[in-house]
């Protein structure tokens, strides 16, 4: 019989699963705690339940927190984690310092079927989606591993969000429900390639957390060169959706703007991308794009990306360029789990 996994389920979900076993409510809420609050990695643990309910859980269920398999630590204090899922499948997190407290960089699917030329998550396609557990269980692994609370969270790892909504959706109930990590929506980030239906559905929550689009270039002939999803949902409708977006939630939405040599770097895309931005108020952040195996792209070098915010600043727009953190460490997105599948293929 294939397990269910009882990590992966809301508060409201385990009073349903409890109910439908006849149950009281309160299990569920106990069942809760002992995973998301004291992270409870086997029902034998779960000691304010009765033995035979133990049981029937062990019979049932399954929890299917990620395990650490690999850890790097950069001379900046990032660290990147290489975590190993219950099918042998893996995914990556980073943990950024800040000024203002520990951010994660969370996993949403195991690769990605995106297929942006630049980023290595999506090189080998998509394995399968992450649910709800998968990803809360990075956060706790890696609050376990460097003893600080995680205050901050980014969707910006591997895999679509919204390529995954419904996990990713429970998995934000699941974080921020006061009996478990209780972190707030407004320090939380999700990042999308730009899948305008999960715009709209996102919309529609009210949930006040900040969703950053990867733009990444102003126009259709540029975007559709760099990103695949673009040719499903062009530039211009892309835009009509983030204005929708903060029209309906009151926040502004921010751009993801990775910076490569002779491709998206010049003042002309400069003036096309404030056209995109008239009026919005938005946020872009210049990222100087990181190298990959077996992708063309180079990065504009320091002296182009400061030319170009400086440009968007005479036009109006708001542009950060963002610090680069963990380069030694290879911490751009999918980079690790490919190190480790080709030294796996040489070293098996
Ligand atoms: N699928 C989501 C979230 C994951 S990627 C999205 O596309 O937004 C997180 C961010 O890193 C995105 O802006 C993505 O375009 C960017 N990215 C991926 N690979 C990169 C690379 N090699 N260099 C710079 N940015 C990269």
């Amino acid at each position: 019989m294939c397990k269910v996994s009882l990590s992966a389920m809301t508060k409201e979900e385990l009073k349903a699963f409890a109910e439908a076993r006849g149950w009281p409510a309160f299990r569920a809420k106990q069942i809760f705690s002992w995973l998301h609050q004291k992270r409870a990695a086997a029902f034998a643990e779960m000691t304010n339940l009765p033995r035979a309910m133990q049981e029937e859980l062990e019979r049932a269920c399954r929890i299917d927190f990620p395990a650490i398999a690999r850890k790097q630590v950069s001379k900046d204090g990032t660290v990147k984690y290489l975590f190993r899922l219950f099918d042998e499948n893996s995914v990556e997190s980073v943990v950024m310092k800040y000024s203002y407290g520990y951010t994660i960089c969370v996993s949403s699917q195991v690769g990605c079927r995106m297929g942006c030329r630049f980023c290595a998550s999506t090189q080998g396609g998509l394995v399968r989606s992450l649910n709800a557990g998968e990803i809360a269980g990075q956060v706790y692994a890696a609050q376990k591993d460097i003893g600080e609370r995680i205050s901050h969270i980014v969707m910006m790892g591997m895999g679509e969000p919204f390529d995954n909504y419904d996990e990713v959706r429970k998995f934000l109930a699941i974080i921020s429900d006061d009996e478990g990590l209780n972190i707030g929506m407004r320090n939380i980030s999700l990042s999308t390639c730009g899948v305008i239906p999960g715009i709209e559905r996102l919309a529609k929550e009210h949930l006040g957390l900040t969703l950053s689009v990867s733009l990444h270039a102003p126009n259709d002939t540029l975007r559709s060169g760099m990103m695949p999803i673009n040719l499903k949902y062009p530039v211009a409708d892309l835009m009509a959706a983030c204005r929708a977006y903060q029209k309906e939630t009151g926040r502004r939405v921010s751009f993801e703007y990775s910076m490569v040599q002779g491709v998206n770097d010049s003042d002309a895309c400069a003036v096309q991308l404030s056209r995109l931005m008239k009026g919005m108020g938005a946020h872009v952040n210049l990222i100087p794009i990181n190298p990959v195996d077996g992708s063309p792209y180079s990065s504009a070098d320091a002296a182009r990306i400061a030319a170009f915010q400086k440009k968007l600043a005479l036009l109006g727009v708001n542009a950060t360029i963002r610090r680069r953190l963990g380069a030694d460490i290879s911490a751009a997105c999918g980079q690790l789990r490919k190190e480790v599948q080709t030294e796996m293929k040489k070293h098996p």
